[in-house]
């Protein structure tokens, strides 16, 4: 699978996709049944082949599948089916965007390979953020209790029950708490100040809720357990005195990094590093250049809302290369 990549010898590409995601994998189906010949750079390091899907476990929430499906073989299947009508891949990162007068290069993996195109759909998603404290590292409690998305994992049965911890005090973490309390026992917010960034009418809401308790001024310092989580050590900021919380799991919700580092100082980003559209949802400063879902979308950041943006982008993109021609 994938492309093995030359510099560029006068070939100038319809459209190069950047991420493999739900996004950019619709784009790359809808390109391809155009016949626009699309050519994707999945990600290998920083934005891993496939996105974020590829971190949860089942995926429930994606309509076709009444069992659920597992988060990679569903980014998998995305990418195979753009890849049988003709969409070639590119296993490596994008590192850094030339934008040139109705033309881009995309300079990919470390040598930095030049490819040349007309059209660029940028759906390089976004990493959610994690804190890195003894027990939440990959080969500790991540994915065992320890996740970035209840919306994607929180039905699972290891949760069922038990009282779960949600780390963060914005709009995401009351979401979530809110949406834990159908599944668990008793939901903690832990804010590490006693300023919440989370809307009032979310934060009502999750004070109204019986099984939710709220505690400010506390950091999460160690997650513990066997085979899964079974308690969290947390360290109160005024006083710096530790308490232990029994629970089943802990849920990051402290916000998300969207992965435009490579569009800094050439195309207009927004406060929080997402990509600014104009016009339509997908089109963005640049005439030609595209974008779809989480480096677009900080609020909603849902895999099928994430399709739904690439399939937008592609028909934009479509119309733009058309339009040149
Ligand atoms: P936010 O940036 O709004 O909130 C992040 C939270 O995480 C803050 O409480 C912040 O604390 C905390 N935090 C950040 N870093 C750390 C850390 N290292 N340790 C502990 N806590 C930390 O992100 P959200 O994801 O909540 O929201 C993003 C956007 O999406 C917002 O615009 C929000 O309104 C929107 N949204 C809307 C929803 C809805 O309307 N239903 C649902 C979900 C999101 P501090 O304040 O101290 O920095």
């Amino acid at each position: 699978m994938g492309e093995k990549l030359k510099k560029s010898e006068g070939k100038i590409e319809n459209c190069v996709v950047i991420g493999s995601g739900p996004s950019g994998s619709t784009a790359a189906l809808y390109l391809a049944r155009a016949k626009m010949n699309p050519l994707m750079i999945a990600g290998f390091k920083e934005g891993a082949r496939g996105g974020q899907l590829t971190t949860t476990t089942i995926v429930e929430n994606f309509p076709g599948f009444p069992q659920g499906i597992d988060g990679t073989e569903l980014a998998e299947n995305m990418i195979a089916q753009a890849e049988n009508f003709g969409t070639r891949v590119i296993n490596k990162d994008v590192v850094d965007l030339s934008i040139g007068d109705e033309s881009f290069i995309v300079y990919v993996g470390k040598k930095r390979d030049e490819i040349h195109t007309k059209s660029v759909i940028v759906c390089s998603g976004a990493i959610a953020n994690r804190l890195y404290v003894p027990g939440t590292h990959d080969e500790e409690f991540w994915q065992k209790g320890v996740s970035t998305c209840a919306i994607c994992d929180g039905s699972l049965p290891m949760f069922r029950d038990k009282p779960v911890a949600i780390i963060g005090g914005g709009d995401s973490a009351m979401e979530e708490a809110i949406y834990m309390s159908r599944y668990s026992s008793e939901v903690y917010i832990i804010n590490r100040s006693n300023r919440f960034r989370a809307s009032s009418i979310m934060l009502e809401r999750a004070k109204k809720n019986k099984k939710i308790k709220i505690f400010e001024n506390l950091v999460l310092e160690e997650v513990k357990g066997n085979k899964t989580v079974e308690r969290i050590i947390l360290k109160k900021t005024i006083n710096n005195t530790k308490e232990e919380m029994n629970v089943g799991g802990v849920f990051f919700a402290i916000g998300h990094t969207p992965s435009t580092k490579f569009l800094e100082g050439k195309i207009e980003l927004l406060h929080n590093k997402c990509i600014k559209t104009t016009e339509t949802i997908t089109k963005t400063s640049v005439p030609g250049l595209f974008c779809a879902g989480d480096v677009v979308d900080a609020v909603y950041r849902q895999a099928i809302k994430a399709a739904g943006d690439g399939c937008a982008a592609a028909i934009d993109a479509i119309r733009y290369i058309e339009s040149l021609d």
